[in-house]
């Protein structure tokens, strides 16, 4: 069994306490300290029961471990209101997560893996290759670094989106068990309706959503109306071609009768024309849809730029007269590199300018 604490749901845990023989109602105190209080020392309570405070001081450290995530690096937002983690995990790999505040309420940016394997050619994360998948509590770890942040300002995490860095269908065991653990309302009790889940399309996973009955919300990033356009943008539409993303989310709305978020990155003269939207419409006809209009993050490693103003509202316009809903999103923190691996590209390319400057020197 894991020796990752964060890892366990409610029942692993109580599975876990009770394999080393003590009684089940312990793990109600140490779920509680874990995930309801989010406390960074599962020791530090006074008022924890003798076996279960023996039980941690012989285990803690050694055979069993929880997932506090240092902080690596730490950039707030001209606005206030976005504030991005580089955090690092036990084997030094560095994920980032991202806290946006809209008007009354947080939301949370998780990643999901270190580095990704998509790479998707306007992503700084793509743009850097998959390192490795995160396990359940290093997910679940960054839900509570969210929390701690809100609640040191009175404030409460209510949302999260799985669109950091890493594909999160990708790494889908453990991004379902870390979302039960999270939306457990013992603990986090971050429900399954705050709760979306962003893909550039695996479409076995999307099918397996739906026939598992998850509860969350599904977002597909569309980015290309063409199969030429969008692989030319996301390598993985190669392997899974539009008309096999659109069947499997047809598949997914019949099923689940849950409508599904169509996120369009715009980028001036790739895919922001009125042909453009047209065919988006066309494509989406009769899905339960919500087209998000985002606009790109510039990164250093792609030369595509951010539509101008009247192309968003003119894509925006066409896609609502044809009757799918559809949002132009704020961006958050632009300032903080808050696309999904700026911040960690920023860092890198700092170390490599500190580096050559040492070597020159
Ligand atoms: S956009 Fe998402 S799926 Fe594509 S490379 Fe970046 S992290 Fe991966």
């Amino acid at each position: 069994m894991s020796p990752h604490l964060l890892d366990l749901t409610f029942d692993e845990l109580r599975s876990r306490l009770t394999a080393d023989g003590l009684a089940a109602v312990h793990s109600k105190a140490l779920w509680n300290s874990l995930h309801f209080r989010a406390e960074t020392d599962a020791l530090a309570r006074k008022d924890l029961s003798p076996p279960l405070r023996r039980w941690l001081e012989a285990r803690l450290g050694t055979e069993v471990f929880t997932d506090v995530l240092p902080v690596a690096a730490e950039t707030p937002s001209g606005d206030g209101l976005t504030q991005k983690f580089l955090l690092r995990l036990a084997d030094g790999q560095e994920i980032e997560t991202v806290i946006m505040g809209y008007e009354g309420r947080h939301t949370a940016c998780l990643s999901t893996q270190a580095g990704c394997a998509m790479g998707c050619v306007f992503c700084a994360t793509g743009q850097m290759g998959f390192v490795r998948h995160l396990r359940p509590g290093e997910i679940v770890a960054q839900v509570h670094h969210a929390r701690r942040i809100l609640a040191a300002r009175g404030l409460r995490l209510r949302n999260l989106v799985l669109m950091g860095m890493g594909e999160p269908l990708h790494n889908y065991d453990a991004v379902m068990h870390a979302l039960e653990i999270i939306s457990d309302t013992r603990g986090a009790n971050i429900g399954p309706a705050k709760i979306s889940v962003s893909t550039v399309g695996v479409v076995p996973a999307i099918r397996r959503m739906a026939e598992e009955g998850r509860p969350y919300n599904l977002a597909v990033s569309l980015h290309g109306s063409t199969d030429e356009e969008r692989a030319a943008l996301i390598p993985a539409n190669q392997r899974w071609p539009l008309a096999e993303l659109i069947s499997a989310c047809r598949y997914y709305g019949e099923v689940t009768q849950r409508k599904i978020f169509f996120a369009w990155t715009l980028i001036a003269g790739v895919n922001d024309t009125a042909a453009h939207a047209h065919r988006v419409a066309g494509l989406l006809r009769g899905l339960n849809a919500h087209v998000n209009l985002i606009p790109l993050n510039e990164t250093a490693g792609f030369a595509g730029r951010e539509s101008a103003d009247a192309s968003a509202r003119e894509f925006h316009g066409l896609i609502q007269e044809s009757g799918i809903p559809c949002t132009i999103r704020q961006r958050r923190g632009i300032d903080v590199a808050a696309g999904c691996g700026q911040l960690k590209a920023v860092r890198a390319r700092g170390r490599a300018v500190r580096g050559a400057a040492g070597s020159a020197a």
